[in-house]
């Protein structure tokens, strides 16, 4: 029953690693970007409503957010623990996952804090808009969701310290060898895999 969250700059390899704790800690990796984006591409009213922020780099209004993961969260499989990447990513979001989880009287175990910098993050994303096409990585978008990571989403890892849940990692390197790292730092704090 392990609760983790993922935080880091867009590029920092949050994607990747979700997918790899998921399977490591026996917990559904739940992304809200996949989620946007899987609505934009079935052309859902959350996806219409998502995309033009989606687009220009903008975060998706914390209603629309914070409506989705609750209800996510409610799902069974969440109910035994969960991997939540990019999310909270506001002031608001945070108020709201503290909320959903008393509801559900849950804890959360860790936030992940996966470090990168700025120029490796951006040639990153741009070698992902040649290889995946997303739209919102061309350079003017990137540049964009790194100024709102900055502004919205650098603030709340103080908060989480405040609480003594971060635990902060070294995104650069081997995708293998980053996993290792996450999995050590958890492992040094009583949190282990299944
Ligand atoms: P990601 O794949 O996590 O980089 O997310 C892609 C885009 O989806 C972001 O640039 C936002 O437009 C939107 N998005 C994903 N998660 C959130 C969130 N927690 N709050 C607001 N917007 C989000």
């Amino acid at each position: 029953m392990t609760r983790l969250l993922l935080i880091g700059m867009p590029g920092a390899g949050k994607g990747t690693q979700a997918e790899r704790l998921s399977e490591a800690f026996g917990i559904p990796a739940i992304s809200t970007g996949d989620i946007f984006r899987h609505n934009v591409k079935n052309e859902t009213e959350l996806g219409k409503q998502a995309k033009a922020f989606m687009d220009r780099g903008e975060y998706v209004p914390d209603s629309l957010t914070n409506a989705l993961v609750r209800d996510r969260l409610s799902h069974a499989d969440a109910a035994e623990g969960f991997l939540l990447d990019g999310y909270p990513r506001t002031a608001d979001q945070v108020v709201e996952l503290d909320d959903i989880l008393s509801s559900h009287s849950q804890k959360l175990d860790a936030v992940v804090m996966l470090t990168a910098d700025v120029d490796e993050v951006v040639r990153r994303l741009l070698n992902r808009a040649i290889e995946q096409g997303r739209a919102d990585d061309t350079e003017e978008v990137i540049r964009r969701r790194l100024e709102v990571y900055e502004e919205q989403t650098a603030p709340l890892v103080s908060v989480y310290a405040a609480r003594d849940l971060v635990v902060t990692v070294d995104g650069l390197g081997e995708v293998a060898e980053v996993t290792a790292r996450i999995v050590d730092a958890l492992a040094e704090r009583g949190i282990a895999k299944n």
